[in-house]
């Protein structure tokens, strides 16, 4: 079949929702030269990333297709978001299931530290299940003038002349046949296996493997985690990350992750579940689930006209995993930087403009956090004397503000100059007496 019959083919099954240009069978007007129809612009993945680009885009008038192979799924995931998440995107409170306003963590020799003495009345972290949240915000994405389509994306075709604005060809298949849709804009937020991200040649990255299984517990065992979580470190659970016990309204989430030693990753569950224990042995596992997490941004983010956001960019935070703000938000400044630089959508974008307006910022804005997050995991998850000393250190009330106001708000919390030279002392006094400690037990095992 010929590009122009199957685009015939698909024409009349969008024209009905939209009010496409008679001329369509053109590609896209060149560039810059203003265009008589708005720009037109396809997002492949209605995850947060996705779905945010496309609110973005669409709500300026531009021509926004966004693309989910899998509507009524739900994206393995913890579900853990800070609280500016809910200011920024106007998440409604109902979404959420529940306020943590302590986060217990335990030690690789089961010693504990409540995190959350330094929060405010109106501080928490929101835990939300991502099948409620990743479709409010695809509906909202909707509302604004998004035309969702409920199909795989199968390829992206580039133009032969990007810089003449020739069209990106997306094909895609919808209810077994085989259709394409042809747009001067592509975004892709994909998640991790992303094919746009393929198709522009992006590169790969590492990866981390998670694991989670959803356990219903009985009224009884919930009460205990009300507005509490739990995180353990230990070779036990992993050796290079963390595992989780996330609740939800009527079930935990329970997971760990690993880079290092993926083929032990259900050594590492078991591991979790024996440390929680008693508190969620009276549970009933309905769903297993694993994905990967990426470790690092891709090398190409931008190629012609093509960005990627979220997971498929790899904006994941490596010491907590964190991923779905920066999705959320990733989605969003490019969506806004093809607004930008289209000058709402009534002229052709160029790959410098997705760079400067896009790449630009986010890199000023985040590419710091995400290095000083990378260190502290290479730091306190490397040994379980290092972790020991984690805990330790995370029960002085400096740090736990510091790390809330950082986690909570997105921002590298302003410190105080005074209060952070003792903070660097006894992180040193901590790692040093750990290991200490751990090298004389070793000696003592081995006696
Ligand atoms: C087990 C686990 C626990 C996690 N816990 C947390 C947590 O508590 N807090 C946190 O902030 N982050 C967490 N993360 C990370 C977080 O899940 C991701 O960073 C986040 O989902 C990224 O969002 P995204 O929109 O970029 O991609 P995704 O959420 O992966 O969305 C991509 C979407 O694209 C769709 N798609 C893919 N390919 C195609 C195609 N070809 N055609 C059409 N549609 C397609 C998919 O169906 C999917 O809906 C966790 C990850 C894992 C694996």
């Amino acid at each position: 079949m010929t590009t122009t019959s199957l685009k015939l083919n698909f024409l009349p099954s969008i024209s009905s929702h939209l009010s496409l240009p008679s001329n369509n069978t053109q590609p896209p007007s060149n560039l810059p030269i203003s265009t008589p129809r708005k720009l037109r612009a396809a997002v492949i993945g209605g995850g947060p990333a996705g779905s945010s680009a496309a609110e973005a885009l669409s709500s300026v008038g531009i021509e926004t297709f966004l693309f989910e192979r899998n509507v009524s799924g739900s994206k393995p995931c913890g579900g853990a978001i800070p609280l500016c998440m809910l200011h920024e995107f106007n998440i409604p409170r109902d979404l959420v299931d529940r306020e943590v306003k302590r986060m217990r963590i335990f030690s690789p020799s089961n010693l504990s530290i409540d995190f959350g003495k330094t929060l405010l009345p109106s501080e928490f972290i929101a835990m939300t299940r991502r099948e409620v949240l990743d479709s409010f915000l695809r509906d909202r994405a909707q509302s604004s003038g998004a035309q969702l389509i409920c199909g795989l994306v199968n390829k992206v075709e580039l133009p032969a002349h990007v810089d003449s604005g020739g069209p990106y060809v997306v094909h895609y298949s919808l209810n077994g046949s085989k259709k394409l849709v042809k747009v001067d804009v592509v975004i892709g937020a994909d998640g991790v296996h992303s094919r746009v991200a393929k198709s522009i040649n992006a590169g790969n990255y590492q990866c981390a493997l998670a694991f989670q299984e959803r356990i219903r517990l009985p009224e009884e065992e919930m009460e205990y985690y009300k507005d509490l979580a739990e995180m353990y470190v230990g070779d036990d659970v992993s050796p290079d990350f963390y595992g989780w016990v996330f609740p939800k309204c009527d079930h935990v989430a329970v997971g760990t992750g690993t880079v290092k030693s993926k083929l032990d990753i259900k050594r590492f569950q078991y591991g979790i579940r024996a440390r929680a224990g008693p508190k969620i042995s009276g549970g009933r596992v309905f769903k297993v689930e694993a994905h990967p997490i990426p470790e690092h941004p891709r090398p190409v983010r931008v190629r012609g006209r093509v960005a990627l956001v979220g997971d498929a960019a790899g904006y994941v935070t490596k010491c907590s995993g964190e991923g779905i703000y920066f999705a959320a938000k990733s989605g969003r400044v490019c969506g806004e930087a093809v607004v930008a630089a289209s000058e709402g959508g009534t002229k052709m974008i160029k790959e410098e403009d997705l760079k400067r307006e896009y790449l630009k910022k986010w890199d000023g804005d985040y590419k710091n956090m995400f290095r000083f997050l990378d260190l502290l995991q290479n730091v306190f998850y490397g040994s379980n004397a290092n972790r020991e000393a984690l805990v330790e250190l995370c029960g002085d009330e400096y740090v736990q503000r510091m790390t809330f106001d950082s986690y909570l708000y997105k921002k590298l919390a302003k410190g105080n100059p005074w209060e952070d030279t003792k903070m660097v002392m006894n992180t040193i006094g901590s790692l040093a007496r750990c290991n200490l400690v751990g090298q004389r037990m070793e000696l003592l095992s081995n006696v």
